[in-house]
């Protein structure tokens, strides 16, 4: 079977219907998360559903009995997710199986983005455990910026730190496609794809797109890191997200979340959503 860790979650859900669109049959499909509920739709549709908590290594071990293939999707619970990764790669080994592809970030090798050092260490992880694995180097999601558009309408402006740096995000089903091509064929053990959409953007970009998209005239404004944080948490974002947010910003100023490898394009077989169509989307759908 193929089993998805973190199908309740939005990717997740992408890649089971993916998958499906490949033409993996249902039954051989393992959607694996703690709601469960969730996964009402795909159990209807002949999708094994199985409770899984990283946290509770029996539940991955059950849940990855059987397992030929595992996309293991990073958790969210930033902080305690080495050690779930950590879980969920022992019952991997365990099971034997052929093949564990990860959802990693962006650079992985280079990046200095707090938020990457689970990956790498999940990737050193992956590296010492003898399980054959492939890297999926997820950049950032779109969506991490459309879903925003409300709160950027209300304010009239993007705001960040990101200076005039950019970022090669690309949507979320665009890298679900990627990793069910990855999971239904048979030749990508071993490999490092770095994922990220066909053009990237500066926020001043986005800002344009969005006032295209509207009618609206909205701006970037630039932030130093410490004002960020303040304007973040003053609209309710958790202390330590926030600087999390502000620290990802100075990456992509860095250039972090650059990727021009066309690895998503090439997986996918057709170019990746543009920022323009998901700002029209986003637009549209107010
Ligand atoms: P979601 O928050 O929608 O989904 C997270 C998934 O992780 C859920 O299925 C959740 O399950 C599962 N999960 C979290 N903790 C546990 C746990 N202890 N045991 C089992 N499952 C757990 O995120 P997305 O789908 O949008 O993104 C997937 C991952 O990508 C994120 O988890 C994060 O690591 C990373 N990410 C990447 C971003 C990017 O821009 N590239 C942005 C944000 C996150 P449950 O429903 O049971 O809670």
């Amino acid at each position: 079977s193929i089993v998805v860790t973190g199908a309740t979650g939005q990717l997740g859900r992408h890649v089971i219907e993916a998958l499906l669109e490949r033409g993996a049959p249902a039954g051989d499909i393992v959607a694996a998360g703690r709601s469960v509920e969730k996964l009402a739709d795909f159990a209807a549709r002949g999708v094994q559903v199985q409770p899984m908590d990283y946290a509770d290594a029996g539940s991955v071990a059950a849940a990855l009995e059987g397992a030929r293939r595992v996309l293991l999707i990073s958790g969210s619970e930033v902080g305690q997710r080495v050690e779930q990764h950590r879980t969920v790669i022992d019952a991997a080994k365990a099971a034997g199986v052929e093949l564990l592809a990860y959802t990693s970030i962006a650079n992985a090798d280079s990046t200095g983005m707090k938020l990457a050092d689970e990956h790498k260490a999940t990737e050193a992880l992956l590296r010492d455990s003898g399980v054959p694995f492939v890297l999926l180097r997820n950049g950032w999601y779109l969506e991490n910026y459309t879903e925003q558009l409300p709160g950027t309408l209300a304010q009239g402006a993007v705001a960040g730190s990101a200076g005039e740096g950019k970022v090669s995000a690309a949507a979320r089903a665009d890298y679900a496609h990627a990793a069910a091509a990855v999971l239904v064929a048979d030749d990508h053990a071993g490999k490092v794809y770095e994922l990220g959409g066909d053009d990237a953007f500066s926020m001043a970009d986005l800002a344009s797109e969005i006032s295209e998209a509207t009618g609206k005239a909205i701006s970037y404004n630039n932030l130093p890191a410490e004002e960020y944080v303040g304007l973040l948490t003053g609209v309710g974002v958790p202390e330590a997200f926030a600087e999390i947010l502000a620290d990802s910003d100075l990456g992509i100023a860095r250039g972090d979340l650059l990727v021009g490898t066309g690895d998503l394009q090439r997986l996918i077989g057709r170019p990746t959503t543009s920022l323009g169509q998901a700002v029209r989307a986003a637009a549209a759908s107010r």
